[in-house]
């Protein structure tokens, strides 16, 4: 089969690699109709994970059942399913307690979660190819109603991001009627925002740099905040009369920019805890990772950043953070999609056959204008 290979830094390519096979009784092997280039994927691509060489990347799939393992009993050839990024098992204590992110049987040893393509999270292969390996079936896969084709590029979305940007508003402890603010209008902070609507948020403010990412949160119903143009945290002090939001969403996570092209990791973190307001939570779903070689000095090499820990404390505010459990989730978010009332797929600009991937990489990667969401089209 056709698949998207890590070579190195900044080095995919489509290679002809042995077809993704039932391995376990309890598996399936899903025909991949769409997947996804996520931001997450990038920090893959450009060296700053120890991602082993030779990983077929991609982790936010949707196809059609190919084939079934013996013990598979409520998925059938031909079914239309969504993959959760994050595979789980159903039955460690992780699993048992609905928090399908950190599954202990799936993971590596020592460590909790574990996802398709994925550093650090297993040995699986991702999804950005022709078949797919789906372990533990019966439990990961979501059953897509009949407006599965119709909506395939709405139901994508069930796989990562739209669970992610929910989860983004669930960990700030956001209540209908709040006021949020999002760092970050890439595709998860965008669901972040669409969430928010959904989940009757009274303002919603994004902060980002790239204009076509503001217009799209505009679009969603959210106040834009371009940091390039002045200081964020004075700009939504400005917007809430100086108290802060009632919560914020971190979705930029370690490689952030300041608006020179910085790297400065610690720098959405603090002003979440500027903008914010006293007793606000706080929801991470960015990415950090406890090492990262590549990064610009001594602390973040390790993982670490210097956080306003005086002022937040002083604030009294919460931290929540980690990856989404995308099955507490996808379920009812499916349901909206199928009844009209979320269509996640208005941030996608790019939809594009598999053998287009290596560039479509380059261009996410480099931030191209108009670039915001790519979507893959392996055997569609
Ligand atoms: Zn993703
Ligand atoms: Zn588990």
């Amino acid at each position: 089969m056709k698949a998207l290979v890590y070579h190195g830094t900044k080095d995919v390519r489509i290679d002809t690699v042995p077809d993704a096979k039932i391995e376990k009784p309890t598996d399936v092997v899903v025909r991949i109709t769409t997947t996804n280039i996520c931001g997450s994927d990038l920090h893959m691509y450009e060296g700053r994970t120890d991602v082993e060489k030779g990983k077929i990347l991609g982790h936010e799939n949707l196809g059609e059942v190919e084939a079934v393992g013996g013990a598979v009993v409520s998925v059938k050839v031909g079914d239309h399913v969504c993959l959760p990024f994050n595979i789980g098992c159903g039955f460690c204590a992780n699993c048992e307690r609905g928090l399908t992110g950190f599954c202990l049987t799936c993971a590596l040893p020592g460590s909790a979660g574990a996802a398709y393509g994925f550093a650090g999270m297993g040995p699986y292969s991702g999804g950005q190819a022709e078949y797919l390996r789906v372990p533990y079936a019966d439990f990961n896969c979501l059953q897509l109603p009949a407006d599965a084709k119709a909506k395939e590029s709405d139901y994508v979305m069930l796989s990562d991001i739209f669970p992610t940007g929910w989860h983004a508003t669930v960990l700030a402890g956001m209540n209908p009627g709040d006021s949020v603010v999002i760092y970050g209008a890439g595709p998860v902070g965008l669901m972040a925002a669409l969430s928010a609507r959904i989940r009757g948020a009274s303002k919603i403010m994004i902060v980002d740099r790239h204009p076509d990412r503001l217009q799209l949160a505009e679009q969603i119903g959210a106040i834009s905040i371009n940091d390039s143009k002045g200081d964020a945290v004075e700009q939504v002090l400005a917007l809430t009369e100086g108290a802060g939001a009632d919560c914020g969403c971190e979705a930029v996570g370690y490689q952030c920019h300041d608006h020179h092209g910085h790297e400065v990791p610690n720098l959405t973190m603090n002003n979440l805890v500027s903008s914010v307001k006293a007793t606000g939570g706080i929801g991470v779903i960015g990415v950090f990772i406890p090492k990262d070689p590549g990064a610009v000095d001594a602390l973040a090499k390790k993982g670490q950043i210097v956080l306003d820990f005086g002022k937040l404390w002083s604030k009294g505010q919460k931290i929540a953070s980690g990856q989404a459990n995308v099955k507490q989730y996808n379920r009812k978010l499916r349901d909206l999609i199928h009844a009209g009332i979320a269509k996640p797929s208005i941030i996608i600009s790019h939809e594009l056959p598999l053998d287009q991937a290596p560039a479509a990489y380059k261009n996410f990667d480099e931030r191209t204008a108009g670039w915001t969401k790519v979507i893959l089209k392996p055997t569609a």
